[in-house]
């Protein structure tokens, strides 16, 4: 699978940067283990100053983060911290110890690592609230701050006990961004911890001009989690979780193991050890990778990277709009991120599309469906494209392109758009 060619629409992470690809040789090479600032001097620092620069992009003063091999190990951490900053005890006693039942709230379009990292942490993944959204996929705070009064008002055995909402900024499927504002006001009216799935939209933070428009707010987050292996394009894996409170990440983990970490060490401040902040010993050095890509792309680079993936996905939606032959269904017309769904529509249906805007009678979705899985296998079997597709909620199969590849250009997306009609008008 060459998942860096420019018709490979397929994933939220792809490309070949070849910059970072450079940084993984020389990481490869030098082989070491981040735990202890001993091994690995040069690497540590450079986290330090690649971490600070993030939560500063973020607008944290101080605060504390780490490289996590993966978004749902990033949103685990957070889920740890806030854990351990709501019931400390749960540390040592463990969640039998409490007299009540913690109970997180996420949007039913989030992604399912907040459910795993509630079920990690032995909360349970019945005590996962989901939230309803709005036809654009965007979490509602009325029902949000709904739910958190049921949870209240519950009359059980054990009391429900509300302590984390987990606001997603950049949705897996559709890229949609929950509004931070709202939700930041709900979270300290009821002394809850906000925190911020931007795994996939946290590149956005980088632009001006996005950051304003789907972050407002961000800066009052207890915890972010930010992959720059998505739209970032840094070399899998790369993904970082920032925590505002500085210290909570070492409380919450630390286990003071003798044979790794000696205080009495004279040569260095021993304050630059990382391994006890995390539920990992050992640790991968991502950060080269990134720290070398950052150093070629500047912030002005980056800023141009992200804000030309945005302008090539725009280019996808406006040929979408423009196509006026009934091929296409565009499923959400403003997209938030880089993320583009519609179904395909072949020949012999094109008769029972209003517009490219309008959705079709449940009927005809239905058999839609079914085309979108069938044109996939067209696809995969003639090796010229790659798309992914998925059902959303009671939404059947549908098309989901992803522009996160700086190589994909507007021939490319022509490209995608006549050869899906090429291998599927005749189903
Ligand atoms: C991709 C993604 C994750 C998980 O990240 P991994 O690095 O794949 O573990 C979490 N949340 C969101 C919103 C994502 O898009």
């Amino acid at each position: 699978m060459n998942q860096g060619h420019p018709h490979y629409l397929n994933q939220l992470s792809c490309g070949l940067d070849l910059v970072s690809l450079a940084g993984e040789w020389v990481t490869a090479s030098a082989n070491t283990n981040m735990f202890t600032y001993e091994i690995a001097p040069v690497f540590i620092l450079l986290e330090n100053v690649v971490l600070r620069k993030m939560r500063e992009v973020i607008g944290y003063k101080g605060g504390d983060s780490i490289l996590c091999p993966g978004g749902t190990v990033s949103n685990i951490n957070a889920v740890l911290c806030a854990r351990y900053k709501h019931f400390p005890e749960c540390k040592t006693k463990g969640v039998h110890g409490l007299p009540c039942q913690p109970v997180l709230f996420t949007s039913e379009h989030s992604h399912y690592s907040i459910k795993t990292a509630a079920s990690a942490a032995g909360l349970g993944t019945d005590n996962v609230v989901e939230v309803k959204t709005d036809a654009k996929g965007k979490m509602i705070p009325e029902e949000l701050e709904k739910q958190i009064v049921a949870c209240l008002n519950y009359e059980g055995p054990v009391k429900k006990k509300p302590f984390f909402v987990n606001c997603t900024c950049g949705t897996t499927v559709l890229g949609a961004f929950d509004p931070v504002e709202p939700i930041a006001n709900i979270c300290a009216k009821y002394g809850l911890w906000l925190h911020i799935d931007a795994a996939w939209g946290g590149g956005l933070l980088l632009s001006e001009k996005y950051r304003a428009e789907r972050f407002l707010g961000v800066e009052r987050a207890d915890s972010v989690t930010w992959n720059p292996h998505k739209l970032m394009g840094c070399l899998l894996q790369c993904s970082t979780v920032h925590l505002k409170e500085d210290g909570i990440l070492m409380n919450c983990n630390q286990m003071n193991a003798e044979y790794l970490f000696q205080d009495d060490k004279q040569y260095y401040d021993c304050r630059f050890d990382t391994g006890d902040k995390v539920i990992q010993c050992g640790r991968h050095n991502d950060i080269f990778k990134l720290w070398l890509m950052w150093r070629a792309k500047g912030m002005s680079g980056f800023r141009r990277h992200i804000d030309g993936l945005m302008a090539t996905a725009e280019y996808m939606t406006e040929q979408l709009k423009a196509d006026t032959s009934g091929r296409f269904v565009l499923l959400w017309p403003e997209p938030e991120c880089v993320n583009i769904c519609f179904w395909y529509v072949p020949t012999r249906l094109r008769s029972s599309i209003k517009s490219n805007l309008t959705w079709p009678s449940k009927p005809v979705q239905q058999d839609l469906g079914r085309i979108t899985a069938q044109l996939k296998s067209r696809m995969m079997n003639t090796g010229t494209l790659m798309i992914n597709y998925q059902p959303q909620g009671d939404t059947p199969n549908f098309f989901r392109a992803i522009i996160s590849n700086p190589a994909v250009g507007r021939d490319d997306v022509d490209f995608a758009l006549a050869e899906l009609d090429r291998l599927g008008h005749d189903l």
